[in-house]
């Protein structure tokens, strides 16, 4: 076995496995750190844990794709590019991570039967066959530990969608929550937007930039937490104001077609695209038992190198706090970790001698 491939130490017990770093989540942010740490010629453990993609969303705004891309094509992509440096892919779950010595130990489960997600939500869906082919499978039994001189933490956002019969298939097709994202695709389509607050509002607003026939329904019987003089701008811009909740996201097919309102007449509110305005959770668990920090939403504090407030702990994409969330930040974002990650394993002659 090469110096630079991942090594078994001698040590009584299973094997402990030997990586420069472990890349926790395999999304747009860990495979741009993979493909950037793999061509630096560290040896690198991606660990996913997303064995399925539901969602059917095309990624329009990601530079150098002028017909779009899927997102799951781009992963496929990422995964192959990866590899192709050298990376190990694992499907698994980090499920605990803890200093040791100047490092970290790191242990990876296998996905548990249905995947990682079961339980959520989102519903099960039979696993990628590519993956399984392009992913190693950890065996049954105790957790594989990995030694790790570094670990970068991308582990994304749980998204919180509304849950409807045929949710899955509206998502990124018709159902969606980033105007940044997708507010192109809405023009001059009837637009509902759900959510009772000021971000709710700036979406239903800033949604005339695309299309004339916008209306916000709270999406909550106790209706808005919005002033008076909130609703008044609404009604000035042609915005109705709906201060329901919904009994029906009509739809069929992957498309809306209305959201039908629990109000006493019943609304029938006319919305080819939804934007759902929801906030997501940041997946932080693993940074909590590291003692990285978070901010007040509860995504990680990062500074332009990535570095969180926790030596060789690092952090990039979605779960982190600075940038609105894209594919494009994350992909930069990883990126920017894995040049900080290559630096900070530099024996100390190749680095500049005032870093010492
Ligand atoms: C429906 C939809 C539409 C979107 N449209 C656009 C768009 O048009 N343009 C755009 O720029 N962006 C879009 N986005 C946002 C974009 O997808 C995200 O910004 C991007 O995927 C973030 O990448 P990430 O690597 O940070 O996180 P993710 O892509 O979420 O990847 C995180 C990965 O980490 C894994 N993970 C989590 N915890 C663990 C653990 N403990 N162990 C192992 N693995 C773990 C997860 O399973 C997941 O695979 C969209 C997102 C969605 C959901």
């Amino acid at each position: 076995m090469n110096e630079r491939s991942t090594a078994n130490s001698a040590s009584s017990g299973p094997p402990t496995q030997e990586v420069d770093c472990v890349i926790v989540g395999g999304g747009a942010a860990g495979l741009s750190a993979a493909v950037n740490l793999g061509r630096m010629r560290r040896r690198v453990m991606l660990v996913d844990s997303r064995d399925r993609f539901i969602w059917r969303h095309v990624i329009n705004n990601y530079l150098g794709f002028p017909e779009g891309i899927s997102a799951t094509e781009l992963r496929r992509r990422g995964w192959h590019q990866a590899a192709r440096y050298g990376v190990r892919l694992v499907l698994g779950q980090v499920a605990e991570a803890a200093r040791e010595g100047s490092g970290f130990r790191v242990s990876v489960g296998r996905l548990p039967e249905g995947g990682a997600w079961a339980g959520h939500p989102e519903p099960a869906v039979p696993r990628d066959a590519e993956m399984a082919a392009m992913f190693e499978e950890l065996p049954d039994g105790a957790p594989t530990v990995v030694r790790a001189r570094t670990i970068l933490i991308a582990t994304g956002v749980m998204g919180h969608f509304p849950d409807f019969p045929g949710r899955d298939e509206c998502v990124g097709v018709s159902l969606f929550w980033c105007i940044h994202c997708d507010g192109y695709e809405s023009i001059d389509k009837a637009v509902a937007v759900v959510g009772p607050d000021e971000e709710a509002a700036e979406t239903a607003l800033d949604m005339l930039d695309f299309t004339s026939r916008v209306a916000l329904v709270a999406g909550r019987s106790e209706g808005f937490y919005l002033p008076a003089s909130r609703l008044a701008d609404l009604a000035a811009n042609g915005i109705e104001a709906h201060p329901a909740a919904v009994a029906e996201y009509r739809n069929t097919g992957g498309q809306m077609q209305a959201l039908v309102l629990a109000d006493s007449a019943g609304t029938v509110v006319p919305a080819e695209h939804v934007y759902s305005i929801q906030r997501s959770a940041a997946m932080t668990e693993l940074a909590r038992q590291l003692g990285v920090g978070l901010d007040q939403v509860g995504q990680i504090v990062v500074n332009a190198a990535q570095e969180t407030n926790v030596p060789g702990v690092y952090a990039a994409g979605d779960v982190t706090s600075p940038h609105n969330h894209q594919i494009s930040a994350a992909v930069h974002e990883g990126n920017e970790a894995a040049c900080a990650i290559n630096y900070a394993l530099y024996r100390p002659v190749q680095k500049d001698p005032r870093d010492a």
